[in-house]
């Protein structure tokens, strides 16, 4: 059986691997015509940290990255509002929430995969769907297989090819984020601590000993344009207020501020079409509130595999895959919906009323949760 995964992603990566490992032919087409070490960082969670660790790569990305021990959101002045149990999190489950550059980890997974699994600058253009569904690539070339996955993000060309209906949701929100040479004091090594106003969101977190992650969100409407002449005295007055932020973003050069308006796709089913089937943001598409758009798509790619493995056949594998994944999935993308919706309220007297649940909130209550959501059962 020959496999087509278009996009090398974190979710055609992971896929690319896992189904090597697991003994399936299969070749990750990226659009991509180098690979660049760009990009923020990002928080791989206990799920995703699950699934690294039976694909035997947990070691390198916490060896790359920071472990990350004390979660946290708070109110602008850094009161603590709720932690996130993430010492409790590592002891239920025995690995630890890895914060790394998204470079370190694109190249650890591309590492991981044979030298001819995956091949660059091969960009899709379309897809012919049928018994040995096929792509094109703006290059001219094709690639057919048994089956194809697509891999290739929230504009998936093969979302579009096969469910054209799905349309993209815009969150209200926009983001700002970066990644500075710097070292946070001590005690905020090895911490999240997202910080809310009326204004926005800040968080800032240590991915590597001499790198600092950070990320601004604002309610704004969709489309807005940075001028990099001014873009520091531009976001600086809006996030200041939050602990480090505007020592952080004016250490940050501009052209290293990546914007980007926050959207994501409805949850909807089916996730296949005859023998092509999607993973991550291609299908499930999530505002980043939650911190576990990677990891979905890192569970994906597991569990497509097992279903890949235990099945006769391509029908059969899509079905459980999805029968599998899908009520997760879209559990994560309504409650990352929602959470990012409550960080923004503006109304003073809901504020109060979120800020005091949040705060007498038994841990208890946000641990059993947290387990529903890390949990990994492939
Ligand atoms: C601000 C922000 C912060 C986030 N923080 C976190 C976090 O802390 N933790 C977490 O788990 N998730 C986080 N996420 C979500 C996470 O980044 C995504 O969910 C994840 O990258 C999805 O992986 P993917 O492989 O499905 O898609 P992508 O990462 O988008 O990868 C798609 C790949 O396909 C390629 N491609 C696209 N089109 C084509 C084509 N036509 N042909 C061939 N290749 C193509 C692209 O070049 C890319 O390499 C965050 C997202 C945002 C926006």
């Amino acid at each position: 059986m020959k496999g087509i995964i278009v996009g090398g992603g974190i979710g055609g990566l992971t896929l690319g691997i896992a189904l090597h490992q697991a003994g399936i032919d299969a070749t990750v087409y990226e659009a991509a015509p180098v690979i660049k070490p760009v990009g923020a960082g990002i928080l791989l969670g206990t799920n995703a940290m699950l699934v690294m660790k039976k694909l035997g790569l947990d070691k390198k990305l916490q060896a790359a990255g920071q472990q990350v021990y004390n979660g946290a959101v708070t109110d602008g002045k850094g009161r603590i509002l709720q932690n996130m149990p993430m010492e409790m999190l590592e002891k239920h489950f025995g690995v630890t929430t890895t914060a790394i550059h998204r470079g370190r980890l694109q190249q650890i997974l591309i590492d991981a995969l044979p030298k001819d699994k995956f091949i660059i600058d091969k960009r899709a253009i379309s897809i012919e769907n049928g018994a040995k569904p096929s792509v094109t690539f703006e290059d001219g070339t094709t690639a057919k297989g048994d089956f194809l996955i697509g891999a290739d993000g929230i504009h998936s060309v093969v979302r579009q090819s096969i469910f054209p209906q799905i349309k993209k949701r815009y969150s209200g929100q926009t983001c700002w984020r970066g990644v500075v040479s710097m070292v946070l004091p001590k005690e905020k090594q090895f911490q999240i601590k997202e910080m809310w106003s009326k204004k926005g969101r800040f968080a800032a977190i240590q991915i590597a000993e001499d790198l600092v992650y950070w990320y601004a969100v604002q309610k704004v409407e969709a489309g807005g344009k940075d001028n990099l002449s001014n873009l520091h005295q531009t976001i600086i007055p809006i996030f200041k207020e939050f602990d480090m932020a505007e020592k952080i973003i004016s250490k940050t050069p501009v052209n290293q501020i990546i914007r980007g308006d926050l959207y994501d796709l409805k949850p909807t089913r089916p996730w296949f079409q005859n023998n092509i089937s999607l993973v991550g943001d291609a299908i499930h598409a999530m505002t980043p509130n939650l911190g576990q758009g990677g990891a979905q798509s890192i569970e994906d790619a597991f569990a497509l595999t097992r279903c890949l493995q235990k099945n006769k056949d391509l029908t059969s594998a899509f079905q459980q895959y999805e029968k599998l994944r899908y009520p997760k999935a879209k559990f994560v993308v309504d409650q990352s919906r929602l959470f990012g919706a409550i960080a923004h309220w503006e109304n003073p007297l809901m504020i109060s009323v979120r800020n005091f649940v949040l705060r007498n909130s038994p841990q208890k209550i946000f641990m059993k949760q947290f387990v529903k959501l890390y949990e990994v059962n492939y």
